[in-house]
């Protein structure tokens, strides 16, 4: 059985990003010359490898995300049909909701193929206040198709941008992407793109403009949208959609097959709009 282990140790505590490997980017690899199932060799390494383990992943296959609850301990959330991300965000309730506050600065920034994604890893500085609660803003990442859809439409890509107060406590922001105008606040993410295993540097990169000028958001609870899907996640997405370029996104698929994760069950959930956007 070749590398169905990853570097879940390196990614904690968000475990947003997956493995390094890159002969696990293939279910195919994963099988090769393998006598026993795909499944049952994962559970059974995850077994061996203990707690601090995960598991490979993937978006389509036998590893697919109707396997993920399944594939480690650990990921049982994955399962949950009432508290999980992405959703439908339709019929929004206009709410008087806590004030949010973008504080973004430059900073130098660390880009990396999980596999999974290409993420930025943000050095420290610049945060969201939602309300009086401080969450830094973390590292932001791309999954193209959109996860979210809004009023049942799906747009081509969404930003996470992934923010972790010291209480452990995690507040994504959501920038839904449509192609038009090539993104010139992502053009050194595009243009830097690493291939898996590998890294790159952006120097001064500025996320306040990543963001749309309008403002207005609809929140909700739910998860994180890959394994180990944490719940307890506080979601922010934008409603105004911002531009990049079909050649742009097509970069990204080059280093990136699609990660979007199926939409899953609203439950009880309200979705609630903040129209103004402060
Ligand atoms: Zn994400």
């Amino acid at each position: 059985m070749r590398r169905l282990l990853c570097s879940a140790i390196a990614v904690a505590p968000l475990l947003l990003a997956g493995c390094a490997g890159s002969d696990s980017t293939d279910p195919a690899a994963m099988t090769d010359g393998d006598t026993t199932t795909a499944a049952s060799s994962a559970a059974s390494a995850a077994e061996q490898a203990g707690a601090q383990q995960a598991t490979e992943f993937q978006y389509e296959g036998e590893f697919g995300p109707a396997t993920w609850s399944s594939l480690s301990p650990q990921w049982g959330a994955c399962a949950d049909t009432s508290a999980q991300s992405p959703i439908d965000l339709h019929d929004a309730i206009p709410a008087d909701l806590p004030a949010l506050e973008f504080d973004y600065r430059p900073g130098d920034i660390a880009l990396k193929n999980t596999t999974h994604t290409v993420q930025a890893d943000e050095t420290p500085g610049s945060e969201v206040v939602v309300d009086d609660s401080h969450f830094p803003l973390t590292q932001f990442h791309l999954h193209e198709p959109a996860e979210h859809e809004l009023d049942g439409v799906r747009h081509d890509a969404e930003l996470h941008l992934v923010h972790t107060a010291d209480d452990g406590s995690i507040t994504v922001v959501g920038v839904l992407i449509d192609k038009g105008a090539p993104n010139a606040a992502l053009g050194n993410y595009f243009d830097e793109l690493p291939a898996v295993d590998e890294t790159a540097e952006l120097d001064d990169f500025d996320p306040s403009q990543l963001l749309p000028t309008d403002r207005a958001n609809v929140r909700y609870a739910g998860s994180l949208t890959t394994p180990p899907c944490t719940e307890g996640v506080q979601w922010i997405v934008m409603t105004t959609p911002v531009q990049a370029s079909a050649e742009q996104l097509n970069e990204f698929r080059s280093v990136i097959e699609q990660n979007a994760r199926p939409l899953q069950d609203q439950g009880s959930r309200s979705v609630l709009l903040d129209s103004e956007g402060h």
